[in-house]
């Protein structure tokens, strides 16, 4: 847990490249002492032979006996900018990780590994017998697991294997297997090398701004000039032309001779927004996201460290991008929880671009329609520069948000799914060749099945959740561990065969909004749908084309989408976004409903919005309707510092877990009095260590303690220490999470 951080040491902690995962300690010889650094490659001995490895930290001991020692440098100077090792050692003391895992976050594997960008690639394809029923039945009777991983192929047609194995949870050997009855195909594929191989661009050049948007840019070229550090929010509405604005601060960036970089959240890096930055800066940009190949990975990465691609746009990652003389970094979205790392480092991008504009004297700008709270704080303290846009660039009108009361839309004294206004909402779009977007917080047909004679619900065997009711598949699935199984013919309780089908999600929709528009071509998108990149754009293209007339799906349509022909907008239940057991629900609620509103009258035509709920009183829907933005996070913010919560406060989580559900709550309980005692700073409030909200996920059991504290490091310190020195056994394990976004 230590994150004591060494510059050098008598032992390295190395990563070699033939295992991907594992780190493993070799012996510093004296004449290598001093030159070896964190991030130098080096010469090891692995098993017969010599391979290259990657030095990711120091320490005094090792717990393993007879280490070999490093049999060389293979490279003088480390491949590590020191200024990204600082950072990494930054963000290892402040999120409590270990080093190595911060110095494999800011170098992607296929950096630290050689090996890598020599690596096939091995892609899976439906294969004949894929619609042959009888094996069919026959798989999902004996290995429903392959079923499901069938199931997602079909849906996407072609994937890398390495994603199916990670989608499906099945092991390699079981596509093989499937190979061979003809199920799927699996070949080696080519690799593109460069992401954007195939894609022409069209140049663009800068805008005339209008006059929020000039006074706007001028604020931020004045920190470039200055070249000193300051944090710029730039908050718009939707389709307010702030990209323009980073457009055009990157271009004096690169007047300046510097590099920059921007990020955005994953979903919203499509080709679309690709396209945007590449039309104004051509070849001299480079993209880095999840979906790029280990090889891509590597060349873009060298492209910039090369200094020939001076801007980079990616995801969370890329904001650890070695570009050379960095001068600015943009973070788009960045109220987009996404933007935080659910593993460790449990780092938030947006906080750590800041932090490293601070370390740099970078300018840092802030871009969203819908600000954090955190943000705005900031800007409330006099910390960050405000720009307000206000209009639409284009001179649209923001849409009209209807609210539908859905306590009074009854069909035959039961609750429907749509209301008249949305039904005719849709009817009349659908006349109209227009396009209409319906959006839901939830995915599969039902919430969940329910016996209606003894009330019993299936639950996940080894999660503490109950099953979600897919009907396309036939399947009850865990939306925690992807556990999947085929509704029992009879209630395994009381053995009634017959089964209530409770609450609605995307499927549900789908088939419904078939039933009522048979003409209408309609099309789902969520996480079920859409495993690969692939069908994603393909869904994309084909509604940009106007090839699809109503689109459904969950957050991945909410945000950065663009499409002109859209004109409705439907939430088809707010209340599944408002009343989410967490503090910042209200803030998430009202942020995601701008949001999508926001996808909305984009073209000539104006848009409407109609938001169905049964809390039409809601202070978030109420602000979402008024467009009242401001006066609804005000309040919030207000309530947040009189109750103590983030930001005023800093929030820090521990979780323990592990399978034995009493050595879990047994280390808890002795964590909490050991924190209890040794956190003597005033303001730090704890709570009991306690189950988590769902107690058990994987067979997991789940314990945590909440502490709010006015300073992180008054926390950090102590607990750190105190888990050395309980030192908990390899089959419980401890995360601490610093400004946790998530509770679960
Ligand atoms: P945002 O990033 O705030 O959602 P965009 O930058 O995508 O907004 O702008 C929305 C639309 O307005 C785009 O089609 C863009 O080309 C256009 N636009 C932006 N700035 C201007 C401007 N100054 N004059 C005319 N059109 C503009
Ligand atoms: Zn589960």
């Amino acid at each position: 847990m230590s994150a004591e951080v060494q510059q050098t040491g008598p032992i390295a902690r190395v990563v070699v490249d033939v295992a991907l995962d594992r780190e493993f300690d070799y012996i510093v010889p004296e004449e290598l002492q001093g030159q070896v650094k964190v991030g130098s490659m080096v010469l090891v001995p692995f098993g017969p032979r010599k391979t290259e490895g990657f030095v990711l930290g120091f320490r005094e001991k090792s717990e393993f006996a007879r280490l070999k020692a490093l049999s060389g440098l293979a490279h003088a100077e480390p491949l590590l900018l020191p200024e990204l090792l600082d950072l990494a050692r930054w963000m290892a003391e402040y999120y409590c990780s270990p080093i190595e895992h911060a110095v494999r976050t800011v170098l992607p594997a296929s950096v630290r590994q050689r090996g890598a960008s020599f690596r096939k690639q091995l892609h899976i394809r439906p294969g004949a017998n894929a619609e042959n029923e009888t094996e069919l039945k026959a798989l999902r009777k004996r290995a429903p697991k392959q079923a499901a991983a069938l199931d997602i192929l079909m849906s996407g047609q072609e994937m890398l294997v390495s994603d199916l194995v990670r989608a499906a949870k099945v092991p390699h050997a079981s596509l093989r297997s499937m190979e061979q009855k003809g199920l799927v195909r699996i070949e080696e594929g080519t690799r593109e090398r460069d992401p954007l191989k195939g894609m022409t661009f069209l140049k663009t050049e800068a805008l005339p701004l209008n006059g929020e948007q000039a006074e706007a840019l001028e604020g931020i070229q004045a920190t470039l000039d200055s070249g000193e550090h300051r944090v710029h929010l730039l908050h718009g509405v939707t389709g307010s032309g702030k990209t323009e604005v980073y457009l055009q601060a990157l271009q004096h960036v690169l007047d300046q001779g510097k590099g920059a970089i921007v990020l955005v959240p994953e979903i919203s890096l499509t080709p679309q927004t690709v396209e945007r930055f590449r039309g104004r800066f051509g070849e001299g940009m480079a993209v880095l996201h999840s979906h790029l190949s280990d090889g891509e990975r590597h060349d873009e990465w060298h492209r910039v460290r090369r200094g020939e691609a001076r801007i980079v746009v990616g995801a969370r990652s890329a904001l650890f991008a070695p570009v050379r003389n960095l001068g600015m970094i943009v973070v788009d979205e960045e109220h987009e929880g996404t933007y935080k790392q659910e593993e460790s480092p449990r780092y938030h991008a947006r906080d750590m671009a800041v932090m490293r504009g601070h370390r740099e004297k970078l300018c840092i700008l802030l871009g969203s329609a819908t600000p954090s709270v955190e943000t705005l704080v900031n800007v409330q303290n006099g910390k960050y520069a405000m720009h307000r846009l206000l209009n639409r660039a284009d001179d649209r009108q923001l849409p009209v948000m209807k609210v539908v009361d859905m306590r009074h839309q009854k069909h035959e004294g039961r609750p429907v799914l749509f209301s008249n206004d949305l039904v005719e909402g849709i009817r009349l779009r659908l006349n109209r060749a227009e396009q209409t977007i319906l959006f839901l917080n939830r995915r599969g047909y039902s919430n969940h099945v329910c016996c209606p004679d003894c009330g019993h619900i299936p639950e996940c065997p080894d999660c503490d959740v109950v099953l979600t009711y897919h009907r396309r598949l036939g399947y009850l699935r865990c939306h925690f561990c992807g556990h999947a199984e085929p509704v029992p013919p009879e209630c395994p309780v009381c053995t009634k065969q017959d089964w209530t089908f409770v609450g609605s999600g995307t499927e549900k929709l789908e088939n419904t909004l078939n039933k009522l528009f048979p003409q209408a071509k309609i099309r789902r998108m969520d996480s079920d749908s859409m495993t690969s990149k692939l069908a994603y754009q393909t869904v994309l293209g084909q509604f940009r084309r106007g090839e699809i007339d109503l689109l459904i799906g969950t957050q991945m349509i909410a945000k950065g989408l663009h499409f002109p022909n859209v004109t409705l907008v439907g939430v088809v239940n707010a209340d599944s976004t408002l009343n989410m057991p967490d503090f910042r629900a209200g803030e998430r609620a009202v942020q995601l409903f701008t949001q999508v509103a926001g996808r909305a009258g984009r073209g000539d035509v104006a848009g409407e919005v109609i938001l169905q709920t049964y809390t039409p009183t809601h202070p978030a829907v109420q602000a979402a309707r008024r467009g009242d933005f401001d006066v609804f996070i005000d309040e919030e913010i207000e309530g947040r510092r009189m109750l103590g919560y983030p930001p005023f406060k800093r929030m820090i989580v521990v979780h323990i877990r592990g399978e034995d559900v009493r050595k879990v709550e047994e280390l808890a309980l002795k964590l909490q009095r050991a924190l209890h005692q040794a956190i003597t700073h005033p303001g730090v409030d704890l709570t009991e260590a306690m189950p988590s909200p769902v107690p058990r996920i994987q067979k997991r059991y789940r314990y945590q303690i909440v502490i709010r504290s006015s300073q992180v490091k008054v926390v950090t310190r102590p607990l750190r220490a105190i888990l050395q020195h309980l030192a908990p056994p390899k089959s419980l394990q401890v995360h601490i999470d610093v400004d946790a976004l998530n509770l679960m």
